[in-house]
């Protein structure tokens, strides 16, 4: 094992049933890269990022998280990962500040600290203005960012992403795509899946092509263009949409 890989995904299969939705995945993440999960529909990117937010099991295979095996000991990494699912999860009846209150509580933020760090949340994703609002007075942006603040709270090593800028107004999808740099710069290791091919392109250090379960091709977006043939990731997302 590579002593750079901060973690370690080994021949990783799960199946709904007898569907079969991720078929013997291997990969690498390195600290503080960037890893973009792309494909069609059904592909297996939120099951993979299920698998590896501990919310879920695969049928076969090992997943290491700092050394870690995944599987035997989720309680141990838990603590250093953060994670934005692909539904907000957030109470509408109350404002955002207690939305993080709660979520504080939840990650075991430590109660003196909770309050600057609440705070400190809000600024990265530009929510301070409205912290006293309640949710349900929030347009979709919004929320999604601080489902985003909220996996933060706890300052975790690695932050796993489930479609953040889906669905999002454009403010807010800058907002988000910047916040991913600064985390990055910040030596934070990132996974995201989404469908704005064209941000991954640029904010990714390496990028899975995922399609029906089987990884189809894995590098750095210019290793896949040149494997592959196309101009952009756009291109090739076409191509595997049609095939
Ligand atoms: P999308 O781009 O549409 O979000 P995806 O690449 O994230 O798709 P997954 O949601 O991981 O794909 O689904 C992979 C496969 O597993 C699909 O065939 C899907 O129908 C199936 N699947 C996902 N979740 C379940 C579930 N809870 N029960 C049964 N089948 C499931």
């Amino acid at each position: 094992m590579d002593s750079n890989c901060l973690i370690t995904v080994r021949d990783v299969s799960k199946n709904y049933k007898r569907r079969k939705a991720l078929n013997n995945i291997s990969f690498d993440v390195k600290k503080g890269e960037v890893l973009g999960i792309i494909g069609p529909n059904g592909a297996g990117k939120t099951t993979m990022i299920s698998l590896l937010a501990t919310i879920n099991k695969p049928e076969s295979g090992k997943i290491h998280i700092f050394g870690e095996d995944i599987l035997k000991n989720p309680e141990k990494v838990r603590a250093s990962l953060g994670y934005v699912p692909q539904e907000t999860a957030l109470y509408p009846m109350l404002t955002a500040y207690e939305n993080l209150d709660f979520w504080g509580g939840i990650y075991g933020v430590d109660n003196k600290l909770k309050k600057e760090k609440i705070n400190k949340v809000l600024q990265l994703l530009r929510l301070e203005d409205r912290k006293n609002d309640k949710v349900r007075t929030f347009s979709g942006g919004m929320k999604k960012r601080l489902n985003i603040a909220a996996s933060l709270l706890h300052d975790p090593d690695i932050l796993i992403m489930d479609e953040p800028t889906a669905g999002v107004d454009i403010l807010s999808r800058a907002t988000i795509t910047e916040l991913v740099l600064d985390l990055k710069n910040s030596g934070r290791t990132i996974i995201i899946t989404s469908h704005h091919i064209d941000d991954l392109e640029h904010l990714c250090d390496k990028i899975l092509v995922l399609r029906e379960g089987s990884l189809l091709y894995s590098g750095s977006a210019a290793d896949i263009l040149k494997a592959t043939g196309n101009d952009n990731l756009e291109q090739l997302m076409l191509k595997l949409e049609e095939a």
